[in-house]
């Protein structure tokens, strides 16, 4: 489908449904005003109270920018020379890695940022699918 639908102010009432991280709980949101710049919109969390700018969601960008996604089999991954996945660890597009608590072996196919300069691996694991996890984090 295409993107996302730009949501003008109006009289009618416009939720949005977002997760608050105060409440950690889904909600439908009152879309409050737009902000100063036009990609930025409030919402009121009928939870807590409190306002929050409105996020499209990360996987919808990421599942945008990603190439389709292909399965990997065992032997298409040399397990032999996997690494053990740690989020301390950096790690190269095409490198081969073991996820111990999941024991699965997956395929580095991109790499990528989230907000607050966290940086992020998407792995093609074998059995758990395309997962997006941690790497570099400095404790
Ligand atoms: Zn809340």
């Amino acid at each position: 489908m295409g993107g996302r639908t730009v949501i003008m102010p109006s009289e009618t009432t416009t939720t949005i449904h977002q997760h608050c991280s105060v409440c950690k709980a889904d909600f439908d949101m009152d879309v409050i005003k737009q902000g100063s710049t036009e990609d930025v919109l409030w919402l009121k969390c009928p939870g807590c109270q409190g306002f929050l700018p409105y996020m499209p969601k990360e996987d919808l960008t990421d599942a945008e920018r990603m190439p389709d996604e292909q399965k990997v089999a065992l032997e298409d991954l040399d397990v032999e020379h996997a690494k053990e996945y740690a989020e301390d660890q950096e790690y190269q597009i095409g490198e081969v890695l073991h996820h111990r608590s999941w024991n699965d072996f997956g395929k580095v196919v991109a790499k990528d940022k989230l907000p607050g300069n966290r940086r992020t691996i998407w792995v093609q694991f074998i059995r758990q699918g395309r997962v997006q996890l941690l790497e570099g984090v400095v404790h």
